[in-house]
């Protein structure tokens, strides 16, 4: 199995989907493992750096009273509000300075799980030439999934970092990976 330097190349970018506080064990919202997913994201940060690929990470931002909570009629307790502490992304994620951050989450109206529900990605993506897209972070069955599926509509290549990323629930995340590989994602594991 290749690692991830042997794999990324030029007309590549790492998508890094919302390892924020909040999602990890003692945060807010919190997936079960959900720190285990950055040693591994840092192994291709890293090798992403050493490529000169870029580095995409994507963040939940919500105001007070944001419509995905469940006291607005949500599925979820209050998370990653805006300038928290549980907002912030994990502390041993190791992103280079050149981070492009994607803002999501932050209409009052509508939630976005999705780091190209309207906020533009494809634009700066396609303006660098990048085809191919590597993907992992939280959740996978939720943030991971819509970004996957969106980025496969907008037309990128898109591999999911298998080990890079972990579910809300197993069900949902089989189900997730399922939908994903339908839709014509590939799957990749960390060596
Ligand atoms: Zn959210």
């Amino acid at each position: 199995m290749p690692k991830p330097e042997e794999i990324l190349r030029s007309g590549d970018a790492l998508i890094i989907v919302d390892v924020q506080n909040d999602f990890c064990p003692g945060g807010a919202l919190p997936i079960a493992e959900g720190d285990q997913v950055v040693p591994v994201l840092n192994r291709w940060i890293a090798a992403a750096v050493a490529k000169g690929v870029p580095i995409y990470a994507s963040r939940d931002w919500h105001p007070h009273r944001h419509i995905s909570f469940k006291a607005y009629g949500g599925l979820w307790p209050p998370h990653c509000l805006q300038d928290s502490p549980g907002a912030r992304f994990h502390p041993d994620l190791r992103l280079p300075e050149s981070t492009i951050i994607v803002t999501k989450g932050v209409r009052f109206d509508q939630d976005q799980n999705s780091a190209f529900d309207q906020t533009g990605l494809a634009v700066p993506l396609r303006q660098d030439g990048i085809r191919r897209l590597f993907v992992g972070g939280l959740a996978e069955d939720v943030c991971v999934l819509a970004t996957v599926l969106d980025a496969l509509k907008e037309g990128f290549e898109v591999a999911l970092i298998v080990d890079g990323t972990r579910p809300v629930t197993p069900a949902g995340g089989e189900e997730a990976r399922r939908r994903m590989q339908q839709a014509g994602a590939h799957l990749v594991k960390t060596e």
